[in-house]
C-alpha cells in the first residue's frame, strides 16, 4: 500500500467469500479480522463446481496448487433429457478446453475448498479469525468503519466488508432492506459413498438431468470416494429455510416424470438436506462510505450457472487489487471495485434465472431447448462461455 501504518479491514462472514477476501486484502497489505457467526469456521457437506475463472482467482489468492490438489477433474458437462433418457448436449472440458481458458473445470467438496482457504488464512500473520460473532450492523466513523455484533462488541478498522451471505445484515443496512426474491425452487442435497452410486451412472462428468419443473445434478467428489447429488424442483411451499432436513418422499414425489434410470438415484440417500433458493434483483450501489459487500451478500444468485462461489472468489481478487492500488482511500477503492464487478456479477444472476427456466422446461419449450443445445458444437459452447470462464476478477 505504500503507507507507514498497516490498514485494517473487518470482514463479516467467514464463508468462501469472506476467507477469499481476507487472503486478498492481506496480500494487498491489510490487517484483516474475520467475524464468523458460527461456532466454528466451516462449510456444509456438499459439492461445488468451479470453472476456470475460479482457478484464476485461487491462483491470485496464492492457493491455486492447494485447491487443485483437492479437486476432481471431470471430462464433460452433460445435459440429459430426464423424460427420454437421451443426452441433449455434452461440453468437453478436456485439454482443448483447458488450453483455451487457461485452467480446468473441476468439482470439489465445499469443505475441502473452504479448508484450503482457511489453512491459508490461519498461516497468514495478517489474518485474525474470530468465531461466534454475529454481526448486526456497521457504522462509518470519521476515520474508518466498524462492525457491531449481537453481543454488543465493536470491531473497528479502516473499512468493513460484508461477506455475510444471502441474508446479509450489512446489506440490509446499506440498502434499507431490499427484498429477497424467492424463486419457488427448492434444492435437496445429499452426498453418496461411491459404492452406493449405480455403476452405470458413475460418470466422470457434471451431469444434469432436466425434467418438467425439476432437475437433478450429480458428479464425483473427494478423489472418487463420494458422489454429490442435488435435486431441485419447483414448489409452492416457499417457507422452507436453509440446510434443513428433507425427506426422500418429498423428493421422489416431484420426479415422477423422470426415467427410472435417473429416478432410482433419488431413492438411495438416507439423509437429505434442503435449501430454499433465493436471489435478489440487481442494485446500482452496494457501498456506503468505507463499507462494501462481496459474494452472495452483494449479488446472491441461483446455482444454475454454478458460479456463485466463483463470483465471490473473483470479487476478492478485484477488491484486493483496488484496495492495494488505492493508497489507503477505501471509499474510492470500494466504488471502483463495485463498478468493475456490477455488470459481470448481475449478468450471472440474471442468466441463472433464465437457465432455471431452461432446465425445467416442458412441452414445446423442452423441444426448443433440446433443439438449440443439441445443435451446438463444443466450439460454439466455448464461444458462448468465453465471457465467463476467461474472467479473472481484474478486468472489467
Ligand atoms: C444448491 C446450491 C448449489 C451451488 N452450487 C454452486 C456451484 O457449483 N458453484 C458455485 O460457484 N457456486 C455454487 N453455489 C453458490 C455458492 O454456494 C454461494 O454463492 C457461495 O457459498 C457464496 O459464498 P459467500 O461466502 O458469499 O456466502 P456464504 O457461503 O453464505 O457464507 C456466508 C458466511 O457468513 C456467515 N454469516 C452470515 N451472517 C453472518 C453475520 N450476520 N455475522 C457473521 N457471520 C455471518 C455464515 O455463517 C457463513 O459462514 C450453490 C448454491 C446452492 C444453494
Amino acid at each position: 500500500m505504500g503507507k507507514d501504518r498497516q490498514p485494517s479491514v473487518v470482514i463479516a462472514g467467514g464463508g468462501i467469500g469472506g476467507l477469499s477476501a481476507a487472503l486478498g486484502l492481506a496480500r494487498a497489505g491489510c490487517r484483516v479480522t474475520v467475524l464468523e457467526q458460527a461456532e466454528q469456521f466451516g462449510e456444509i457437506g456438499a459439492g461445488i463446481q468451479i470453472g476456470p475463472n475460479a482457478f484464476h482467482a485461487l491462483d491470485y489468492l496464492g492457493v491455486g496448487p492447494e485447491a487443485r490438489a483437492v479437486a476432481v477433474y471431470i471430462d464433460r458437462l452433460v445435459m440429459m433429457d430426464g423424460r427420454s433418457g437421451d443426452e441433449i448436449a455434452g461440453i468437453p472440458v478436456d485439454d482443448v478446453f483447458r488450453t483455451r481458458f487457461g485452467n480446468p473445470y473441476a468439482v470439489v467438496h465445499r469443505a475441502d475448498l473452504h479448508g484450503v482457504l482457511l489453512n491459508a488464512c490461519r498461516a497468514s500473520p495478517s489474518v485474525m479469525l474470530v468465531n461466534r460473532q454475529r454481526v448486526v450492523g456497521y457504522e462509518n466513523t470519521p476515520d474508518g468503519a466498524q462492525a457491531r455484533t449481537q453481543g454488543g462488541e465493536i470491531f473497528a478498522g479502516d473499512a468493513v466488508v460484508g461477506c455475510d451471505g444471502v441474508r446479509s445484515k450489512i446489506r440490509e443496512q446499506i440498502t434499507g432492506g431490499d427484498p429477497l426474491r424467492l424463486s419457488g425452487h427448492v434444492a435437496y442435497r445429499a452426498v453418496l459413498p461411491i459404492e452406493d452410486m449405480p455403476r452405470d451412472l458413475r460418470w466422470n462428468a457434471a451431469t444434469l438431468w432436466a425434467g418438467p419443473k425439476c432437475h437433478m445434478v450429480h458428479y464425483p467428489l473427494q478423489g472418487w470416494k463420494t458422489f454429490n447429488l442435488v435435486a431441485t424442483f419447483v414448489t409452492s411451499v416457499e417457507n422452507v429455510g436453509s440446510n434443513e432436513p428433507g425427506t426422500r418422499e418429498e423428493v421422489l414425489s416431484r420426479f415422477g416424470d423422470i426415467v427410472p434410470r435417473a429416478r432410482k438415484l433419488l431413492e438411495i440417500p438416507t439423509e437429505w438436506r434442503r435449501w430454499v433458493l433465493a436471489d435478489r434483483d440487481p442494485i446500482e450501489n452496494w457501498t456506503d462510505g468505507r463499507v462494501t459487500l462481496l459474494g452472495d451478500a452483494a449479488h446472491p444468485t441461483h446455482q444454475y450457472f454454478a458460479q456463485g462461489a466463483c463470483m465471490a472468489m473473483e470479487d476478492a481478487v478485484c477488491l484486493a487489487d483496488r484496495v492495494g492500488n488505492s493508497g489507503g482511500d477505501f471509499h474510492s477503492a470500494f466504488l471502483s471495485y463495485q463498478e468493475n464487478r456490477i455488470v459481470r456479477t448481475y449478468r450471472v444472476v440474471l442468466s441463472s434465472r433464465m437457465l432455471g427456466r431452461f432446465y425445467h422446461a416442458e412441452g414445446v419449450e423442452r423441444r426448443i431447448r433440446n433443439s438449440i443445445l443439441g445443435a451446438k458444437t463444443p466450439e460454439e459452447f466455448y464461444n458462448g462461455l468465453q465471457w465467463l470462464y476467461s474472467g479473472t476478477g481484474l478486468a472489467a
